[in-house]
């Protein structure tokens, strides 16, 4: 049975996260407004493709902490760099993810690679917040760069379906995770078409990276987000240019959700315990 089209939401007005990363937010504030509609992804921003002039200074968001949930970047066009307290450093490029499990807390910095800021270029990227279920919120940070050629890897007529988390068939991806969830790079040649099957019950949604596809008779253009409705398991795509799209299907926590800033926890008790910790220095120390 086909997953139905809920709705198609074109990119809501772009605001920066710092001085770097200039953003369309789908979820939760501006698109999808309801914080659960797709956990356990709790927010979407996506920096659509925009040129940065040449800079020596790295444009970026300086030291910020995090608690409760993971944060994962994806890059499409440049380069980003990122600090944390737990002691992990990387650069992840065109394809290439940066998956970091903030738990318990880290600090961390987020910001334009040295070359990449220094020639500037067309800079395109998505951050996820992927909530973790209860029991692994006070869990030790960890960090996944996870490189393009990483990637699990379906090819098709047509096309590529990279699976970074999750599986798709018996293809796995190599990002570990803290409950069941799928998130993949769809890549198809222009006119090519692809069945793509997930579970009922998943959230899921499609944000269209590249080129434009038309999904269930309904046009998809580039920039926009297809959300569907938790009915039906199979998507069809066909591509009206040579498109990406990325892929995020999860299976909901189900748990109460509250959020203050940086942190994403249970309850307001778990929000004054992190701003506690915070202030009291317990989440590290970066320069
Ligand atoms: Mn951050």
């Amino acid at each position: 049975m086909l997953k139905k089209l809920e709705r198609i939401i074109p990119p809501p007005p772009p605001h920066m996260v710092g001085d770097g990363f200039r953003v369309h937010n789908f979820f939760p504030s501006s698109g999808i407004q309801n914080k659960q509609r797709m956990s356990p992804f709790f927010m979407l921003d996506y920096a659509s493709p925009y040129n940065f002039p040449p800079s020596e200074k790295q444009r970026g968001v300086d030291v910020h902490p995090h608690r409760g949930f993971e944060t994962v970047t994806i890059a499409y066009q440049g380069k980003v760099a990122h600090h944390d307290s737990a002691g992990n450093h990387g650069v992840i490029g065109e394809g290439d993810v940066q998956w970091m499990t903030a738990a318990s807390g880290v600090l961390h910095k987020e910001y334009h690679e040295k070359d990449f800021s220094k020639k500037g270029g067309t800079f395109q990227m998505v951050q996820l917040w992927v909530n973790l279920p209860a029991q692994y919120k006070m869990s030790a940070p960890q960090y996944q760069e996870i490189k393009k050629e990483m990637m699990g890897r379906l090819t098709f007529e047509g096309g590529l379906l990279e699976v970074i988390a999750g599986n798709y068939k018996d293809v796995k991806g190599p990002a570990s995770t803290f409950s069941p969830l799928h998130v993949f790079n769809l890549h198809l040649e222009s006119q090519a078409e692809f069945i793509l099957e997930l579970p009922e019950n998943f959230n899921t949604g499609l944000l269209a990276i590249k080129g434009s596809v038309t999904i269930q008779d309904q046009s998809v253009p580039s920039d926009h987000f297809a959300l569907f409705q938790n009915a039906g398991s199979t998507i069809s795509i066909k591509a009206s240019t040579s498109a990406t799209l990325l892929v995020l299907s999860g299976q909901p926590l189900d748990e109460p959700i509250v959020t203050y800033g940086p942190f994403l926890m249970n309850s307001w008790e778990e929000i004054e315990q992190a701003v506690e910790d915070f202030n009291n220095g317990k989440f590290g120390v970066l320069d």
